[in-house]
């Protein structure tokens, strides 16, 4: 009798143990709104609970690394190659080896070392008025010629997507003429960089510019919301043109996931990356920012549909991250403020 008494506590104990233990600790730096959808998704697929803490980006890497190994995180999710590199150079992920990962992910879009994977993709083509009409532009390459001088806005160097794209013009075309090229572009600014890619499409539209460099979810968001009438009328006026299609590619981007050495929900942690990456949350999680599934023969939302299919520079994009010093100091050099 007493046996039995001390079994079914011990059965209630490790009950309860497992209850507690069915959660896992996400640092998001994307919108809450945006992620919790599909976290209620996930929980109610695997009965585990997802704690979300949303922040800055930068600010969640920084939090990691100062809470070290009391750090509650399990996943830090983010976006940028160039981020999720500093995150592990930062040493604050551990390697996951999952089939499931490696079957769903295109192995350009997650970490060589299983640091990270990549779970949208989001491009970073030219856009144009069509007040562009000084040149033929098929290349990123095409916006040094000095026939674009005053034409183009983009955003500030301090923008790690900028320097992302420096970064894919090193490996593809060698510092020294990625440099001639930065300064030829810095010469065609038609203003010093200011604000996000929002605000480049927004000078376009307004005639500062006829020529912007920006990522595609934020046209496409702007073309969403119809009842914000200016931005839906601005970003209608701006055309997306698919650079270097005859070569490398138009440059591409990922937000991604990482598992942190310090888990203490590691297999929820692995759990939940496996989920983000399976059909039915890749429609989801691309959709919600209006952003490319990360895996093949997911359909895209309309918006993207429209701008047509385009071929994505295949560069593994670790390579932005360890890129990434030399670009900045590239961007500084060529005056790209
Ligand atoms: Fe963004």
């Amino acid at each position: 009798m007493k046996k039995t008494l001390i079994l079914i506590a011990a059965l209630i104990l490790s009950a309860c143990q497992q209850q507690v233990s069915e959660e896992v600790n996400l640092y998001s730096a994307r919108k809450e709104a945006l992620m919790k959808p599909l976290l209620d998704a996930f929980t109610s697929e695997t009965g585990i609970k997802v704690n979300l803490i949303s922040s800055k980006a930068d600010a969640l890497l920084t939090r990691i690394e100062s809470e070290a190994a009391n750090s509650p995180a399990d996943v830090l999710l983010t976006t940028d190659a160039g981020r999720l590199h500093r995150a592990k150079l930062a040493g604050v992920f551990s390697a996951v080896v999952s089939d499931t990962l490696i079957d769903s992910i295109p192995s350009q879009y997650r970490d060589s070392e299983n640091l990270w994977f990549g779970l949208s993709v989001r491009a970073r083509p030219i856009m144009l008025t069509a007040a562009a009409t000084q040149i033929e532009i098929t290349r990123y390459e095409d916006l040094a010629d000095p026939q674009l001088a005053e034409q183009i806005c983009i955003r500030s160097s301090g923008n790690i997507y900028n320097q992302s794209l420096v970064a894919s013009s090193i490996e593809a075309n060698g510092e020294a003429s990625t440099e001639a090229w930065a300064k030829g572009l810095v010469a065609n600014f038609a203003r010093s960089p200011q604000g996000g890619d929002r605000d480049q499409v927004r000078a376009a539209a307004a005639g500062q510019c006829s020529v912007v460099v920006a990522n595609t979810y934020y046209l496409a968001s702007m073309l969403s919301d119809t009842e914000n009438v200016v931005d839906y009328q601005a970003a209608s006026k701006i055309k997306v043109i698919w650079p270097n299609q005859e070569g490398r590619g138009t440059h591409v981007n990922v937000s991604g996931a990482g598992v942190l050495k310090t888990a203490p929900n590691r297999d929820n942690a692995i759990k939940l990356i496996e989920f983000l990456a399976s059909d039915t949350a890749q429609k989801l999680y691309a959709d919600v920012n209006f952003e490319y599934p990360v895996k093949a023969g997911i359909e895209l939302h309309p918006i993207l549909k429209a701008w047509g299919e385009f071929k994505a520079d295949s560069l593994p994009l670790t390579k932005l991250g360890e890129n990434n010093a030399r670009a900045l100091q590239l961007m500084d050099r060529a005056a790209w403020k």
